[in-house]
C-alpha cells in the first residue's frame, strides 16, 4: 500500500486526519516515525505558504508523499488574530490552556455578539518534489465567555458553533469531522489521493 507521510507532530491534528482519511488505502505515517526528519520553521505569512513548506520539506527528506497541513483561529474582534500564529499566541511556552487562557484575556469585556470566529484550514499534497494539490477549508463560530467541554484539542473548548449552540470541546467528535475547517479542506484532499491512487501516479 502507497505511504502517506501527515508532516505534523501535533497529536489531535493527526488523530483527526486518519479519521477524516478513512476509507483512503494508504499507509498513513507522520513525524513521529521520522524522528530524524529536520524540524520545519513555520515561516511562512499565510496558510497557505506554511502548509506548503510543511508538505515540502518533508516529502524532499522522506520521499514519499506528504500532507502538509496549516490552520489556525481568526478572531474579527482581534484583526484576525492569532491566525498563522495560533499555536504559539500564548508565547513559545504555549498550550492549548495558555492559548485559551490568551484569548479570553483578549477578549474581555467583548461581548457575545461581537465574538466572531472563523477556523481556517490550509492542506498541501506534495509528492517528493511535485505540488500537487493546495486545498483550504473554513467554519465559522463565535468565541464563548468561558471554557466547555473537553472533546477536540486547541481552541476547542472556546469555539461556539452557533448551529448547535455548542462548542467543540462539548460536540462529540463525528459532528467536527463532518463540519470543521480540517473536515471541509480533508474532503477535497481525498478526491485528489483517490486520483492519483487510480492513475498510479
Ligand atoms: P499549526 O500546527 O501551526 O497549524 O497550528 C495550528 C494551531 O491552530 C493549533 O495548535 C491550534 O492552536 C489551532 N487550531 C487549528 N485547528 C484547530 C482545531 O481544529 N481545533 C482547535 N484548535 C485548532
Amino acid at each position: 500500500m502507497r505511504e502517506l507521510v501527515i508532516a505534523t507532530t501535533n497529536q489531535g491534528k493527526l488523530k483527526e486526519i486518519k479519521e477524516l482519511l478513512k476509507g483512503v488505502p494508504v499507509n498513513i505515517t507522520s513525524l513521529k516515525d521520522y524522528p530524524d526528519c529536520p524540524p520545519v520553521e513555520e515561516d511562512g505569512k499565510t496558510f497557505a505558504q506554511n502548509a506548503l513548506k510543511k508538505a515540502a520539506t518533508v516529502a524532499f527528506y522522506t520521499k514519499k508523499l506528504t500532507l502538509g497541513e496549516d490552520s489556525g483561529l481568526e478572531v474579527k474582534a482581534l484583526r484576525n488574530q492569532p491566525g498563522i500564529y495560533s499555536a504559539r499566541f500564548a508565547g513559545d511556552n504555549a498550550n492549548g490552556r495558555r492559548n485559551n487562557a490568551k484569548l479570553l484575556r483578549s477578549l474581555k469585556g467583548v461581548p457575545l455578539a461581537k465574538r466572531q470566529a472563523r477556523y481556517r484550514c490550509y492542506a498541501a499534497l506534495v509528492d517528493a518534489k511535485t505540488i500537487v494539490d493546495v486545498v483550504n477549508g473554513s467554519c465559522n463560530g463565535v468565541i464563548g465567555l468561558r471554557s466547555q467541554g473537553k472533546n477536540g484539542f486547541g481552541y476547542d473548548p472556546l469555539f461556539i458553533v452557533p448551529e448547535y449552540g455548542k462548542t467543540f470541546g462539548q460536540l462529540n467528535g463525528a459532528i467536527k469531522a463532518k463540519i470543521s475547517h480540517r473536515a471541509k479542506a480533508l474532503q477535497k484532499i481525498k478526491k485528489v489521493l483517490k486520483e492519483i491512487l487510480n492513475s498510479k501516479l
